[in-house]
């Protein structure tokens, strides 16, 4: 898996070379990351990358050319069979997901371009974006750090590059429901014990706990999840056993 990244701030996006199950990857050579500067392939005196926007108002819009040759660049240096796709942070663009993420560690890399300023010429976009991806519903400065998202995001997913492969399967979104809560020592901490279940050693018994738990966090936190998924009777059963042992915790208004 090979990742590129197209931005102002290079060093700063290569911080994340530096740090926890991503900076380990890396290292290992499960995946590799280059963060390439649209600066370094400017003609402008002054490495200009950017200019004021046709018709007017505020703010300063990427331009189309060193961003066309940055590009060239990275496909020269990757120099893939099949083109990846590039994808272009923006606040417009589908929001990230685990879904998103999986796809993308199936493949073999794909290209990141981080905006800046208003953002980057249209007809940029038109003929060399194939997907805008959004962080969320807000305006950040930059696409460095929804890049940043991604990369981490996908990174943990490549085969090896975390420790244990079974806690991204167990994680929230892997199954399309969130993940069960966690305890670890001391057993009574400020008071609050740990429930029994986990404390049994019975491992049959913890499992259907947890499956619970998750189950009933998701109809709890994010029923729309639930609303993509056919739970199995199994499920059903624990979920309406979760429900039933809530509505008698919540003293009802
Ligand atoms: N004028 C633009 C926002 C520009 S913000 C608009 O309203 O749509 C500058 C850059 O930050 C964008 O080009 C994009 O690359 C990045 N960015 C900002 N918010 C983002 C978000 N929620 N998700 C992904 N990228 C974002």
């Amino acid at each position: 898996m090979r990742i590129d990244a197209i931005t102002l701030f290079p060093e700063w996006l290569l911080e994340i070379e530096r740090y926890g199950v991503v900076g380990r990857g890396l290292r290992e050579g499960r995946l590799s990351l280059a963060a390439w500067n649209p600066r370094d392939y400017t003609t402008h005196p002054t490495r200009r990358v950017d200019d004021r926007p046709y018709g007017g108002g505020p703010g300063m819009v990427m331009q189309s050319a060193p961003l066309v040759a940055t590009l060239d660049a990275v496909a020269h240096r990757r120099g893939d069979a099949r083109p990846v796709p590039v994808l272009l942070m923006s606040p417009q663009g589908e929001r990230f997901d685990q879904r998103w993420a999986e796809h993308l560690a199936e493949g073999s890399g794909f290209v990141l371009l981080c905006g800046r300023y208003e953002g980057i010429d249209q007809r940029f976009i038109d003929r060399y974006v194939d997907a805008e991806i959004s962080a969320g519903d807000v305006v950040l400065s930059g696409g460095e750090l929804p890049a940043m998202m991604i990369i981490d995001a996908v990174a943990r997913l490549v085969d090896g590059v975390l420790g244990d492969a079974r806690s991204a399967a167990q994680d929230s979104f892997a199954d399309t429901i969130l993940d069960h809560p966690h305890y670890t020592r001391p057993p009574g901490d400020a008071g609050d014990s740990v429930p029994d279940v986990l404390l049994s050693g019975d491992h049959a018994k913890i499992a259907r706990w947890r499956e619970k738990q998750a189950l009933g966090r998701t109809w709890l936190r994010r029923p729309d999840l639930l609303d993509g998924i056919e739970l199995d009777p199994r499920q059903q059963t624990l979920l309406a056993e979760f429900i039933g042992e809530y509505a008698e915790r919540t003293p009802r208004s």
